[in-house]
């Protein structure tokens, strides 16, 4: 039976999937970058258009600041099941193209070689918005529509770290009501299998500054005047030792316990650590080696500390013997559920003024909370079931990723699971030249969106009588 209908859905799909690459070659000769601010109103109209186009409600929201969010809505079809809403995130904005010398072809044309469509935002994330419409238009060509009521959160400042989202999220929490997520993005690994997550890292990243005088000084007044780069590198010292722990109090507070499932799960995820040695020519051992730590488990359950640039003096060509009146360092840390950005930021703070630096500044540029869906909940189930049934290798769904997004809001806001899952694959190069998606990974992505949908509402009402057990 099932079989049946992922077939149907595969012939369907086929007969949809032309007309929907050339709907997302014009989405993409839109040159969206928030970075820039280009391209926003138009952007804004188009995406309104392609919901209209597909038979959906759509709204613009603009009221409380910053680029316009485009809400979308289709109901559910006769035979559906009008009580259950999934909810699609997606952006419309996209990264500026540069280095544009680096692209092979233009990066606001798309162009399509060697069964690739090439574009920017093709991958991130334009792609995936119109994949899922697609999958929309073959359940509208099924017995009785869609199964259940499908709602779109697309908003245009992801690229810039979401500024605006919370606010929206806010004050829109009945119209955005649903019953589950999907996220934005998602794609194939080097071996094929399609990775998904079931929650985000969070992010604290902070600038630190240390001003030691007005101007560089001649080194010779090394003798007896500090040095602000010695302070910061000692400073930073403090706060992270040799084997990765980190050494601020305060700074492991509140971290939620995962769960049997969630380490089982994480300690059976594909990791091989010769690859990664060898794709980015590591020099040294992995740093979990030294604590006898699981990198399965660091990536997922860890917080990390990174420096991710220090900047002081002179570091060009030859000898300049100066001692510089300043330094400054990016550090960004990964957070994992549980813990709170700001309290991060005053953790630093009060380690840096007890250890004697209280000289150094300390900014919070931003600050994200992380999320974690529930893994038990039927929803992460039925996603990775069906994604088992379409997709030949079989998937992974990790309980968040290692990287960072403004997931938290929705799971906080709408009290709802999210999975992400997206068309793209190992060498989309997503914000870097020849940004690419497979057009056979973009059919594959909508026949798993189609095909999870058909069993969405019984999934959810599974949900349902565990609750009331
Ligand atoms: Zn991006």
């Amino acid at each position: 039976m099932s079989e049946q209908l992922v077939q149907s859905i595969r012939s369907l799909t086929n007969n949809v999937v032309i007309g929907s690459i050339e709907t997302l070659k014009d989405y993409l000769r839109l040159p969206t970058i928030s970075a820039q601010n280009k391209a926003i109103p138009e952007t804004v109209e188009f995406v309104v258009q392609l919901f209209e186009d597909a038979g959906g409600e759509s709204k613009v929201l603009d009221d409380l600041g910053g680029n316009p969010v485009v809400y979308g809505f289709f109901p559910a079809g006769p035979n559906g099941d009008s009580d259950k809403t999934l909810l699609f995130y997606n952006h419309y904005d996209v990264q500026p193209p540069e280095p544009l010398n680096e692209w092979n072809s233009e990066p606001f044309e798309p162009t399509v070689v060697d069964g690739k469509l090439v574009a920017r935002g093709v991958a991130d994330n334009k792609g995936d918005l119109i994949a899922r419409l697609t999958a929309i238009k073959v359940l509208q060509q099924l017995d009785g529509g869609l199964p259940c009521n499908i709602k779109f959160m697309v908003e245009g400042e992801e690229e810039i770290g979401s500024p605006n989202l919370a606010p929206y999220l806010k004050e829109y929490k009945d119209l955005f009501k649903a019953d589950a997520c999907i996220w934005e993005f998602g794609g194939k690994d080097e071996e094929e299998r399609v990775n998904m997550v079931a929650g985000i890292k969070g992010m604290a990243y902070m600038e630190l500054t240390c001003i030691g005088a007005d101007i560089d000084m001649h080194s010779s007044v090394g003798a007896y005047v500090d040095n602000a780069a010695w302070r910061l590198v000692q400073a930073l010292a403090t706060m992270r030792n040799e084997k990765n722990e980190i050494l601020v109090k305060g700074f492991y507070d509140g971290i939620e316990e995962p769960t049997e499932l969630e380490k089982e799960v994480v300690s059976n995820l594909p990791f091989n650590e010769e690859a990664v040695e060898k794709l980015y020519g590591l020099k040294r051992p992995l740093i979990t080696a030294a604590k006898g730590v699981d990198p399965r488990e660091a990536m997922v359950f860890q917080p990390t500390m990174t420096i991710c640039g220090i900047e002081s003096g002179y570091t060009g060509e030859g000898a300049k013997t100066v001692l510089p009146k300043s330094a400054k360092v990016k550090l960004d840390c990964r957070l994992v559920p549980g813990q709170d950005p700001n309290h991060i930021l005053a953790t630093i703070q009060t380690h840096l003024k007890a250890h004697g630096f209280d000289d150094i500044e300390v900014v919070l540029i931003n600050g994200q909370k992380a999320y974690r869906s529930d893994y038990n909940h039927p929803f992460v189930a039925h996603v990775l079931e069906t994604a088992s049934a379409v997709y030949e290798k079989d998937p992974v769904l990790t309980p968040n990723s290692a990287g960072t997004g403004p997931m938290y809001e929705f799971g906080h806001q709408l009290q709802v699971p999210v999975v992400s899952t997206g068309v793209g694959w190992i060498e989309s190069k997503a914000h870097a030249p020849n940004e690419s998606v497979r057009l056979a990974d973009f059919e594959e992505g909508v026949v798993h969106l189609a095909y999870m949908l058909t069993g969405f509402p019984a999934a959810m009402n599974k949900n349902t009588l565990e609750a009331t057990k």
